[in-house]
């Protein structure tokens, strides 16, 4: 681990901003801000539910996962066409860019969009556009993960899977989504066997409203790689010493679960004591159009409410890159690219 020489309180936000890092955990259809979703009504002649973009924006007010989950589930609704795809990653990217995130790799939910009749194709074609003008036109290297949608059922999730493979090229990995409790990862167990067995990376949300034995099963029955959230692992002792000795990173969202009530309030949140105890937690944004910040909101937020130290961004950045699946000479490269931005604000 490198040690951090003492950086003045007073300037870790501007350290936080500028530091490079990247964002495991974020849903690309949660980037939708409601300007966009307005645009995209407009050009695709789709009625919505809300009649301006103040009376979608006031519908933010979540009480739990469920309540989120039906108003982004109406935002998803403006999506056909593959510019459309392009241009809600392209905005994200340009954010992410802005937010010094120089790798990310964002979920998509294929199953959000075939069930409204969009070809998968249509969906991955336009996203995977973005990721690579991304690349070429912003210096970010950005990768995407096909999400199942854990309320439905395992069968679909098959379907969806076929549907993908011919374009198998252009995702790196599978992961599982949406309502949590009631759908444990188990559910999902015989198309992960498969998914591994084709050669994808897997990571799967668990603890982030269900119980600790979520996290065990994804680790377990899924064999997952990461874990989305996870924040609930503090409950149970033996898991937290599994996951700090298998280097699991953890894709931590504080101002998803601040805006979700995971956590009654951010100064409660565990991020600290998830470091402390040797995890691999990174910090994310989760859905950030909905949940009140891109990446450096949940960094400067999360740093101001609970005294997290220098020290400790290092480690979360660093652990961005080591929790992704990027090579280990790419890792390498952005670990070099993150000391040399310590260095400066040393
Ligand atoms: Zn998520």
């Amino acid at each position: 681990m490198t040690t951090v020489r003492p950086i003045a309180q007073d300037r870790l936000p501007a350290l936080l901003r500028a530091m490079p890092k990247a964002e495991l955990h974020m849903h690309i259809e949660g980037s939708l801000e409601p300007e966009l979703i307005f645009a995209l009504a407009q050009r695709n002649a789709v009625s919505l539910p809300y009649a301006s973009v103040e009376e979608l924006r006031r519908a933010y007010a979540f009480t739990n996962l469920q309540s989120f989950l039906d108003i982004y589930y109406a935002g998803a609704s403006v999506l056909l066409k593959e510019q459309d795809f392009y241009d809600m990653a392209w905005a994200y990217l340009e954010r992410a860019a802005a937010d010094n995130v120089i790798h990310c790799e964002m979920f998509f939910d294929p199953q959000t969009h075939t069930a409204r009749g969009v070809d998968v194709k249509v969906v991955i074609d336009g996203l995977h556009r973005a990721c690579v003008d991304a690349k070429s036109k912003l210096g970010v290297s950005a990768a995407l993960i096909l999400c199942f949608l854990r309320h439905l059922s395992e069968q679909e999730a098959f379907e969806t899977l076929e549907q993908a493979l011919p374009y198998r090229d252009k995702f790196i990995g599978i992961g599982l989504d949406s309502s949590e409790v009631g759908h444990p990862p188990e559910k999902f167990a015989k198309v992960f066997a498969r998914c591994r067995e084709l050669g994808f990376h897997l990571v799967a949300h668990a603890g982030e409203e269900g119980p600790p034995a979520y996290v065990w099963s994804a680790l377990d029955v899924l064999k997952v790689e990461r874990i989305d959230h996870g924040v609930q692992s503090s409950k149970d002792a033996a898991l937290m010493k599994r996951l700090a000795q298998d280097k699991i990173p953890l894709t931590v969202c504080p101002l998803s679960n601040l805006k979700l009530c995971v956590f009654p309030d951010l100064s409660n949140h565990n991020l600290g004591a998830l470091l402390d105890a040797g995890l691999v937690a990174t910090v994310n944004s989760d859905d950030p159009a909905y949940f009140g910040g891109y990446m450096n909101e949940n960094f400067t937020q999360t740093f101001a409410a609970t005294g997290l130290s220098a020290q400790q961004a290092w480690q979360l950045a660093a652990n961005s890159f080591n929790g992704s699946f990027i090579d280990a000479s790419a890792k390498k490269a952005y670990v070099d690219r993150l000391n040399a931005t310590f260095e400066t604000f040393a």
